[in-house]
């Protein structure tokens, strides 16, 4: 326990508690020697006891301390005292980006715009030295009174070379701000800083979350497949050129991001400029989805030259260009119609006309028979084999062929072979250790498996994670095909209290959330101008706190000061129900 007047070895005395996150708790302080305030982040007493928690809070310390920006907090010192691990910081009055959301509701166009261009400074000085923040959310932004914006929390960050790091790391940034290449476990990068700081920007411009959802897992696939909303549809004065940077920032193929953080800067500088404001909306250079790149690979296949498609400019067309791409229009549309009329008439007639062999049956040979067989009729065969899983057939052998098998074609066409893979998709690899919501997301959206998530009991440890895998059914190494049912076990700690005020829970949700664990609970309506309407401001019940069955629980929420009129409680009503 820390207590007001407790010096922390013999130098930081403690005034008062300002903030907690996950891992730690932070304090004002002040500084003896120095003679100033100070922000001293404590490593929780029940995590000061796992080397894992020390070591990372330590590479916190290291992260940060080598980057000097004013808009990342300063680091002053780290160290111990009888156990207890510390982190001296710059101390920052103000509030956090949330308590400002949650406070104002949204932003302004122009103050969205104002600190997205620090953020976006800030973190162009840690990629600059190869750190990746890896959790930026409005809880680890700080903002002062004068508008200056502070980044803190570099408790995750990553030095980019570290590659150990990525692949036993369970440690996952909010699930809010996740990228889409690590809910699908292909690590962090700097465009992953990049897609959260659009997130942000939304938030920031709307006063929401773009994805909500149930449940982690749900919540992490939203940001792999669905679109992120219009934020003009939120508000329509939002010009295009701003929105533009919002897809751009958070496109879920990170080829479509911006390359650097000081690229998202420069556009933010610009957008406001007249020339800008009816840009059109952006369009995309690579695929944003797995299907799309197939649609992609055939059209490049058929002839488009790719070095073309490369280099030509990415969005935003003038107008000289939009008149260029009529006429193409139309003269695509033209040949078109031309090669369909002399399909139908000439070439149609000539093909049926000379049918020469029929491709013969060769489904269940193995690949050599088919080859040899298909070959003495005359035909050549494409090098390339293809794979395809089969329920039917057994792997190594023959399912079909391009053209298809019973096809009459000419003497010489290149027949290309699809070997069965069996019914097997996937081969299940060790997932103890790894998070869960990432795992799960990976097997069910790329290999189609069935997975349940339980929970089990082990021995009450404290410094468990939470998220991490501990056992799973079937074995390693074991082959599974689609639909398969996979397990995975994480520790079954005491269901705790999530925090319902940073995390933008509606009063419905969390009605609901308290009707699925029998918890009592009561909403209190505040009359206040501080925050937007409805908007849960505080919660007796602290985040972290376990869940136990008839407890109650007090929910205090913002309502306007109201008139003396009770027509109002209408109103009330209604807007709940927007949310
Ligand atoms: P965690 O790693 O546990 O999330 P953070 O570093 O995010 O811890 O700190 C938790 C909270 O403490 C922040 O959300 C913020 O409210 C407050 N805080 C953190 N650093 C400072 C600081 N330098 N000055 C003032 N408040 C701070
Ligand atoms: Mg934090």
């Amino acid at each position: 326990m820390i207590t007001k007047g407790q010096k922390i070895n013999d130098r930081y005395e403690i005034i008062k508690s300002i903030g907690e996150g996950g891992m730690a708790n932070v304090y004002l302080a002040k500084d003896i020697i120095l003679d100033r305030n100070v922000a001293i982040k404590i490593l929780r007493g029940d995590l000061a006891g796992d080397e894992k928690f020390v070591r990372r809070f330590q590479r916190e310390a290291l992260s940060a301390s080598s980057l000097s920006h004013p808009n990342i907090v300063e680091m002053y010192d780290v160290g111990e005292d009888n156990g207890t691990y510390y982190i001296v910081m710059e101390y920052v009055s103000g509030m956090t980006l949330k308590q400002l959301i949650k406070k104002r509701g949204n932003l302004s166009l122009s103050e969205a715009i104002d600190i997205m261009l620090q953020i976006t400074d800030g973190i162009k000085e840690a990629h600059d030295s190869y750190i990746i923040h890896r959790d930026l959310k409005p809880q680890n932004i700080l903002i002062q009174d004068n508008g200056e914006i502070k980044i803190t929390d570099f408790g995750i960050a990553m030095a980019l070379n570290s590659t150990q790091l990525t692949q036993t790391n369970s440690v996952m940034g909010s699930v809010h701000y996740l990228p889409p290449e690590q809910a699908s476990g292909k690590g962090a990068t700097i465009k992953s800083d990049i897609y959260s700081m659009g997130i942000l920007f939304y938030e920031l411009l709307t006063g929401k979350l773009p994805f909500k959802g149930e449940n982690a897992v749900e919540i992490a696939l939203k940001h792999m497949k669905n679109d992120i909303p219009s934020v003009r549809l939120e508000n329509s004065n939002i010009p295009q050129s701003v929105e533009n940077i919002i897809l751009r920032a958070t496109a879920k193929n990170p080829k479509n991001r911006y390359e650097t953080a000081s690229q998202m800067h420069d556009d933010l500088l610009t957008c406001l400029n007249e020339d800008r404001l009816n840009e059109k909306k952006i369009i995309f250079m690579y695929p944003e989805h797995d299907n799309e790149a197939e649609v992609k690979k055939t059209v490049l296949l058929e002839g488009t030259n790719l070095e073309e498609t490369n280099t030509k400019e990415e969005n935003i067309l003038d107008d000289e260009k939009n008149k260029n791409t009529w006429i193409w229009i139309l003269s695509i549309i033209f040949i078109a119609i031309v090669l369909l009329l002399v399909g139908i008439f000439i070439v149609y007639p000539k093909i049926t006309e000379v049918p020469d062999i029929v491709i013969p049956n060769v489904s269940g040979m193995t690949v050599q028979k088919a080859e040899n067989t298909l070959k003495n009729k005359g035909f050549e065969v494409a090098i390339q084999v293809e794979q395809v899983s089969d329920e039917k057939i057994a792997a190594g052998l023959i399912v079909k062929t391009s053209p298809a098998i019973g096809r009459k074609v000419k003497k010489g066409t290149t027949i290309i072979l699809y070997e069965s893979l069996g019914s097997t998709v996937y081969e299940i690899e060790d997932f103890t250790g790894k998070n869960y919501i990432e795992i799960k997301t990976i097997l069910t959206t790329k290999y189609n498996l069935n997975v349940t998530i339980e929970k089990i009991d082990v021995e009450n440890d404290e410094n468990l994670d939470k998220q991490a895998i501990i056992k799973q059914e079937p074995a390693v190494g074991t082959k599974v095909s689609k639909g398969q049912k996979v397990t995975l076990y994480i520790p079954n700690i005491v269901d705790e209290y999530p925090n319902f005020v940073d995390e933008d829970w509606t009063l419905e949700e969390v009605q609901s959330f308290c009707d699925e664990y029998g918890v009592n609970v009561t909403f209190i309506p505040k009359q206040t101008e501080e925050f937007k309407e409805n908007t849960i401001i505080k919660q007796d019940r602290q985040p972290g706190d376990p869940i136990v069955k008839g407890a109650n629980l007090k929910i205090t929420y913002a309502v306007k000061f109201q008139e003396e009129t009770i027509d109002n409680e209408t109103d009330t009503e209604n807007s709940l129900n927007d949310n």
